[in-house]
């Protein structure tokens, strides 16, 4: 069956081209899928624009598409078994980190359906004036350019589709070329549910090739994209020419700070889940550990004690706690990140290599790392390997702490462990990131928005602000009582 997704109907790439997609644990083919190309994004233009300008969607009523979410959240839990089964063969991550996912997938309809149906949206302004009616309604933005990422391929598509349909807009979906399969149950649910042909198109392919025409054609209105850095400048760039509307969820190099009266077990256990969940493919993992010097020795022996002890498996292993990286080239990128954090002076605690585990040899599979005595100015420290390596920093006080955990590009999250209360507080104020945990690390809530400050990202996923990335808010003025006003006599 094909793949591409365009004005309602399954269609094949317009060139006939394919791309074998391996799952990461174990090299083995998962499936051979269509490869879109510049013809074929263009098609899924052509309809999005169609079905935003003449279809029914962005006329539909918001408790109506709310509804619609509802039902696509109900679906997602019918079939949660084979999209979890799905994802985790194109991503290599444990069977039950996806069954997660969907759990927080379905969630995430469930709460724009919910958000957009109760509406309160539109704000009347008080002019002063009897005779004037003036309110603020909120419209969709258009048409938009969905483009995601490979580490939580549904879950981050969720995040851009359910608020973007909430507002009424039309959309075109690349999913990254890696992880396909998801997006494309999800584009049969959508159907399912009762959207009207046009409102949700997929292509699939090579960012390059038919990333670069989504995001550059006038006809798209808002480029909606979660990546790497690179690629988000990329992308703000080519939406430019257009003025297109950009959100941009980029990636994190992210602290995690403990001082001295942490709750230790929690502590370590919690930096243990920071770094390593999903071997370090998480755009908030707690890459940077920065511990107050008193504690440095103890703390670190025991964190690198429990990482050795990481089990390293593929998503049908119950034993396993992590699984593979991405793909031989990200593995490449992380050991020369390892490499090139050893020659600046960094000292391997644990990992540094791959696992000697026969079983585990047809996978990209890292052992978890730890370097000590790490420095500001190391890459490994700076730039975001994406890998389940841990660099540890000390520092003396507050101040340093928060100077260190500061001194980045990126601003996505942070965590701090303290007993203080007036400690954690002062340190979350002055933490440079769209999120901050204080004594845990990872989670998040549909209510609560997501991104980042600085070269993190430009605007918010989830929460209130999540939907209003997809509105364009109006201002209507109304005179009741028209007379002339001479200003012209
Ligand atoms: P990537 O930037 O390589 O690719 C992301 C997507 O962009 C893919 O679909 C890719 O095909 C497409 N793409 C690549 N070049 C393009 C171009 N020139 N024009 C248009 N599209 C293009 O990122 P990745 O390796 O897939 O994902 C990992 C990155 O995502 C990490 O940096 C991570 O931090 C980030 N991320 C961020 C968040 C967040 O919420 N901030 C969440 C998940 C992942």
């Amino acid at each position: 069956m094909p793949e591409l997704f365009i004005e309602g109907r399954w269609a094949s790439a317009v060139d006939g081209q394919t791309r074998e997609i391996h799952c990461p644990a174990d090299g083995t083919l998962v499936a051979t899928v269509d490869e879109a190309g510049p013809k074929d994004a263009a098609a899924a233009i052509e309809a999005a624009r169609a079905a935003f300008d003449s279809g029914p969607w962005p006329r539909t009523p918001a408790a109506e598409r709310g509804r619609l979410l509802l039902r696509v959240a109900d679906l997602l839990e019918r079939d949660q078994t084979a999209l979890a089964r799905a994802e985790s063969l194109d991503t290599g991550k444990r069977l039950v980190e996806s069954e997660h996912d969907l759990d927080d997938i379905a969630n995430c309809f469930r709460y724009f359906g919910n958000l957009v149906a109760a509406g309160g949206t539109e704000r009347v302004v008080d002019t002063g004036d009897p005779d004037i009616d003036s309110r603020v309604v909120h419209e969709p933005v258009g048409v938009c350019t969905l483009i995601t990422p490979w580490n939580y391929p549904l879950l981050q598509t969720a995040w851009k589709v359910a608020p973007a349909l909430a507002a009424g807009n039309t959309f075109v979906l690349k999913p990254s070329e890696l992880t396909p399969h998801t997006a494309i149950g999800l584009m049969r649910l959508l159907a399912e549910a009762g959207l009207p042909d046009g409102a949700a198109n997929l292509v699939l392919g090579a960012g390059p090739v038919v990333g670069v025409p989504l995001t550059v054609d006038e006809r798209v209105d808002m480029v909606s994209f979660t990546g790497g850095l690179a690629t988000g400048r990329h992308i703000m760039a080519a939406a430019a020419p257009t003025v297109k509307k950009i959100a941009l969820e980029l990636g994190g190099k992210n602290p995690n700070i403990v001082f001295t009266d942490a709750a230790f077990d929690a502590a370590v256990d919690h930096a243990l889940t920071a770094v390593f969940l999903h071997s370090g493919q998480v755009c908030s993992a707690g890459a940077r550990l920065l511990v107050q010097a008193e504690l440095h020795d103890r703390f670190v022996d025991e964190l690198v004690h429990r990482a050795r002890e990481i089990r390293l498996g593929g998503p049908f292993d119950e034993h396993a706690r992590t699984g593979p990286l991405i793909s031989a080239a990200h593995r490449a990128k992380v050991e020369a990140y390892v490499a090139a954090g050893l020659d600046e002076g960094a000292v391997l605690r644990c990992g540094g290599r791959r696992p000697d585990d026969p079983a585990l040899q047809n996978g990209y599979y890292y052992l978890p790392t730890v370097l000590d005595d790490c420095t500001p100015g190391m890459s490994v420290v700076r730039d975001e390997s994406f890998g389940p390596v841990l660099t540890v920093e000390q520092f003396r006080d507050e101040e340093e702490a928060v100077l260190l955990a500061n001194d980045t590009v990126y601003g996505l999250a942070g965590g701090v462990w303290t007993t203080d209360e007036g400690r954690a507080r002062r340190v979350a104020s002055r933490l440079r990131a769209g999120t901050v945990w204080i004594n845990d690390f990872h989670p998040y809530v549909p209510q609560a928005e997501w991104g980042g400050m600085k070269q993190s990202g430009v605007g918010r996923e989830l929460g209130p602000a999540g939907l209003a990335e997809y509105q364009e808010p109006k201002h209507i003025w109304r005179n009741t009582a028209p007379t002339p006003q001479r200003w012209f006599a």
